[in-house]
């Protein structure tokens, strides 16, 4: 199909006696350039040959914008689309022989093994949401590749010290490495979104801390950012012991502090050994 072509989108969807559901952040892409650019991004940057399931999983695959272009880099390729009529246009499209997970990701995710990749035009309502879950998952996916809002890309490539510097950029950060690759217009999307949009891609570190490390992560960074203009002694009152033994100044604001002190404190608090060790503090300012 000519995913350019507004007047094709429409006659599909109504063939299919589909209606835009704007709750599922259905934002088509109508841009071969753009289209193109991503697919070649994600070319690059995969891992060969890919670890995992050696899948690639793509989140929210729509009318199958994205897919043609993954579809081209001849590996498997497991779809997850919430949307029933939309999930028949892709049978139609493309047979049986594509796997397709029906339903929200954030169910029909669970017990797979780990994907060697994970892409998408995610939903913009419910990025927030995936990002950490993935993360939070313990699923180690070497590689992801997402077109987000602007606004979120920037919490996730914030470095400490910035006001978009959040639970979410220290979470991200203290698994994968962040970049913005590119900046994608509101003029390429069908309908047209009221925001920026931009390119992520998300690199796992080595050594990934262990799921309990990451679920320590998640609590620390919700207490601490949910009140992010207090002092750490203020909000991380049960843990002070900890701060004072990892050599963390308690005095600092959640926002001061690296996404590795984040880890170190979890890992000390999970009881991991070697963590915890009083170090030279780098987080004042
Ligand atoms: N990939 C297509 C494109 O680029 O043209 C469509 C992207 S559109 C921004 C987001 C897609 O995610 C839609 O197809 C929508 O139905 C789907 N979606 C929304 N919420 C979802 C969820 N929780 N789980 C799986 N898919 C979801």
């Amino acid at each position: 199909m000519n995913h350019n072509s507004i007047s094709e989108i429409r006659d599909l969807l109504d063939r299919h006696e589909i209606g835009l559901k704007k709750r599922f952040g259905q934002n088509f892409l109508i841009d071969s350039a753009t289209r193109h650019r991503i697919g070649s991004l994600i070319a690059q940057v995969l891992p060969r040959p890919l670890p995992g399931s050696g899948e690639i999983w793509e989140i929210g695959p729509g009318l199958g914008a994205l897919t043609d272009e993954l579809r081209a880099l001849e590996l498997p390729l497991r779809l997850f689309e919430i949307d029933r009529g939309v999930i028949r246009v892709l049978r139609e499209r493309y047979g049986e022989d594509l796997p397709i997970e029906g339903g929200d990701f954030l169910d029909t995710f669970r017990g797979l093994p780990a994907p060697g990749a994970i892409v998408g035009n995610l939903p913009y309502h419910s990025a927030g949401a995936m990002v950490p879950r993935i993360v939070e998952s313990g699923l180690a996916v070497p590689v992801m590749v997402f077109l987000l809002q602007s606004e979120m890309v920037d919490r996730l490539v914030s470095p400490r010290g910035c006001k978009t510097y959040s639970a979410l950029s220290v979470l991200v950060q203290s698994h994968y490495q962040v970049e913005r690759a590119f900046l994608v217009p509101a003029g390429v999307f069908y309908p047209r979104p009221q925001v920026g949009s931009a390119v992520a891609v998300l690199r796992e570190l080595p050594h990934r801390p262990s799921r309990e490390v990451t679920e320590q992560i998640s609590l620390l960074t919700r207490e601490a950012f949910g009140q992010r203009r207090k002092t750490l002694r203020n909000t991380w009152k049960a843990w002070l012991p900890a701060l004072e033994e990892c050599g963390i100044d308690p005095g600092l604001r959640p926002e001061e502090l690296q996404p590795e002190t984040f880890r170190l404190l979890a890992e000390h608090l999970r009881g991991v050994p070697g963590a915890g060790q009083p170090r030279a503090v780098r987080d004042g300012r």
